[in-house]
């Protein structure tokens, strides 16, 4: 059945956090002050100069050397998704570009992980990349589609938004405290919603299974774990919460039940198996 997320809204546009436009003008302004700050600092020092385009393009290139041999090493070792291979990935992720405007489709690749239930969006040189753990694909099997198809379109929705886009021109500003961490938590914002979008039965499923696992996640009861959003606002969850990059999950939940996701049926929690022998 149709949410009221999914007939209200007609154009992903209109998902965006308004934050995230706020904190990434925040963040270029910030480097553009760095910036020019090292422009002026080498127009009126020339030794100075030498050092600033020396440590500029070395940074450079280191940054760019690591990204590439980490995406190499997925590359090289994870399976590719394509038509015949894990096909249902491979569907979603045309899908679901497609119903965002996208160009192009980027490659998928599925990566064992050691139980680890993550997926992600990286850019090199050009070319998007989604890599999805495999634990997340197990949830398919196990669950149905609606989470994995959720999962996909927030990762898509950091391509479709250019999150992964001409990063160094706000570099300083990411690294400023505490703005580049708000930025990225407003940007995972929109694209929660984005996956909403693109997948409104697995929204809540797909960050439950974040929280839970993908075993369990059927059983928590949504509106209590979103509850906790406010109930739990001790020092230390803010300021866990203020220096990552990633929202509190029960925030996520409560912002995604706001914008009229709906919850999926709960499971029936039955006892685990040999828990009468234990007791
Ligand atoms: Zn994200």
């Amino acid at each position: 059945m149709p949410t009221p997320h999914a007939t209200t809204v007609t154009s992903p546009r209109q998902l965006v956090n308004p934050r995230e436009r706020f904190l990434y003008a925040a963040m270029l302004l910030v480097s553009l002050l760095v910036y020019g700050g090292l422009v002026f600092a080498s127009l009126t020092n020339p030794q100075a100069a030498a050092s600033i385009l020396l440590y500029g393009i070395m940074f450079s290139l280191l940054g760019i050397f690591a990204h590439g041999l980490a995406l190499g090493r997925i590359r090289g070792n994870a399976v590719r998704v394509s038509e015949r291979q894990f096909p249902l990935l491979h569907r979603l992720a045309a899908t679901h570009a497609r119903r965002l405007g996208l160009t192009r489709v980027p490659e998928v690749y599925v990566m064992e992980s050691g139980g680890l239930l993550n997926a992600f969006a990286t850019r090199f040189i050009g070319r998007d990349f989604i890599v999805v753990h495999s634990d997340v694909l197990e949830l398919a099997l196990a669950q149905g589609e609606g989470a994995v198809g959720f999962i996909m379109g927030h990762e898509l929705g950091h391509v479709w938004r250019g999150h992964l886009k001409h990063r160094w021109l706000t570099t300083p500003g990411r690294l400023f405290p505490y703005l580049g961490a708000a930025y990225s938590r407003a940007c995972e914002y929109t694209c929660d919603r984005i996956g909403a979008f693109c997948q409104p039965d697995g929204a809540i499923s797909g960050l439950l299974a974040l929280a839970a696992g993908k075993q369990l996640h059927p059983h928590v009861d949504v509106r209590e774990y979103a509850a906790q959003a406010v109930s739990d606002t001790g020092f230390w969850i803010r300021r866990a919460e203020l220096m990552s990059s990633h929202p509190l999950l029960p925030k996520r939940v409560a912002a995604l039940l706001k914008a009229g996701v709906t919850i999926p049926a709960r499971g029936q929690w039955t006892a685990m198996p040999g828990s009468a022998a234990a007791a």
